[in-house]
């Protein structure tokens, strides 16, 4: 049996990735935004071009599947259009910034997206690994501490801005003149330093050390993500990041879109929940605690339609549990341990606790029917 294929690289818009259902075109919101018209127009673009299903990746990019290659160049006219694509694919490659989707208008946070933007878009801008990435995390507390990123930006307990090397408890001051600027010098200590690692925390846990100015300590991240009421709209769930245009275009009714690596979006100005199909509106709602990654037969390499198999498994999932859902051992949806993964074999399923996809099974060869007495 071969191992599933690793890709070191991240798909974009302008380098699509084949999969099972075709291409995969990912589209990176600009400051993790989406106004109405752009929402309205990427969810007709994706029934006209793709095959009328959208992911909600966990970086906060919205995926358009199913794309052929006849279908490809006038998806990406249209998305050019819009004004939603980088001007070359180095750049789009290096725009690899989450931003807090609780920011404020007239706030900080507000003019630091933009800034970094242009920064890690400039011709000199280091070139970094496919996977390495910004997080803005400016609001009063921080929010994205659990989300994948390599150099953040903070506030310490007073509110200062501080600069982060992802695995440091300790950040650097900086201002919101200076940010972006020390985001970028930072990135070119990485590039420096980095040997064969490819992401910070890496770096760090080799024990490479920090410039002398990191010694500000960090804030510790208190917020849970749930769907919910916010004084800006109302979050709402997607169950595996997964989206129809129609649902799409029933969001980009209420309000622009903020992107959320939570399998979450915040619908600006929404005071009620949207009364809209797919989304979940309830925070107890399990399929919120379960992670499926695409599977068969959207995924070449899926063993097994993930999908349906978790939604099957939600409603015997106990409090607090968390269930990681893999079609292969490669684990894409949930890089991390989970208190439970299945993972499709060739054999059957294995049950995993507290790891990976690709660890040690607790047991294997089992049934789906078999899996919730295993729970
Ligand atoms: S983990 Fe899932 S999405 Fe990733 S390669 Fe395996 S089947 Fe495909």
């Amino acid at each position: 049996m071969t191992g599933p294929e690793i890709k070191g690289w991240c798909p974009g818009a302008l380098r699509p990735m084949q999969s099972g259902d075709g291409l995969v075109v990912r589209i990176r919101p600009f400051n993790g935004r989406l106004r109405r018209a752009q929402a309205d127009g990427i969810a007709t673009l994706a029934a006209a071009h793709g095959n009328g299903m959208i992911d909600l990746s966990s970086r906060g990019n919205l995926q358009i599947r199913g794309v052929t290659e006849k279908s490809y160049p006038p998806l990406i006219e249209g998305l050019r259009r819009m004004a939603l694509l980088d001007p070359d694919e180095a750049v789009e490659s290096r725009r690899n910034i989450l931003l807090t989707p609780f920011w404020q208008t007239g706030g900080e946070t507000e003019t630091l997206g933009p800034a970094l933007t242009a920064a890690v878009s400039a011709e000199d801008a280091p070139v970094t690994p496919g996977k390495f990435g910004y997080a803005v995390d400016t609001g009063r507390e921080p929010v994205l501490q659990n989300a994948s990123a390599d150099i953040r930006l903070e506030r310490d307990a007073g509110g200062g801005l501080i600069l982060i090397a992802d695995g440091s408890d300790k950040g650097k001051a900086v201002t919101v003149e200076t940010a972006a600027d020390e985001a970028i010098a930072l990135a070119h200590w990485f590039m420096e330093n980095r040997g064969d690692h490819t992401r910070m925390a890496g770096l760090l846990a080799e024990g490479a050390k920090l410039p002398a100015d990191h010694f500000v300590p960090r804030q510790q991240q208190s917020h849970r993500p749930a769907p919910g009421y916010t004084p800006l709209g109302a979050m709402i769930g997607l169950a595996f990041g997964q989206l129809t245009v129609e649902t799409l275009a029933s969001l980009a009714k209420q309000g622009g879109l903020r992107m959320t690596p939570w399998r979450m979006l915040l619908v600006e100005g929404a005071r009620e929940f949207p009364g809209v199909e797919g989304v979940i509106t309830d925070p107890n709602d399990p399929l919120l605690r379960i992670v499926a990654c695409t599977g068969a037969p959207r995924c070449a390499q899926g063993l097994v339609e993930t999908r349906p198999l978790a939604r099957q498994l939600a409603p015997h999932l106990k409090d607090g549990q968390f269930l990681h859902v893999s079609g292969c051992a490669k684990g894409c949806a949930h890089p991390r341990p989970a208190s439970l993964t299945v993972t499709a074999t060739t054999e059957g399923l294995d049950l995993i606790r507290d790891g990976r996809a690709s660890d040690a099974p607790e047991q294997t060869g089992l049934t789906p029917q078999e899996i919730p007495e295993t729970l």
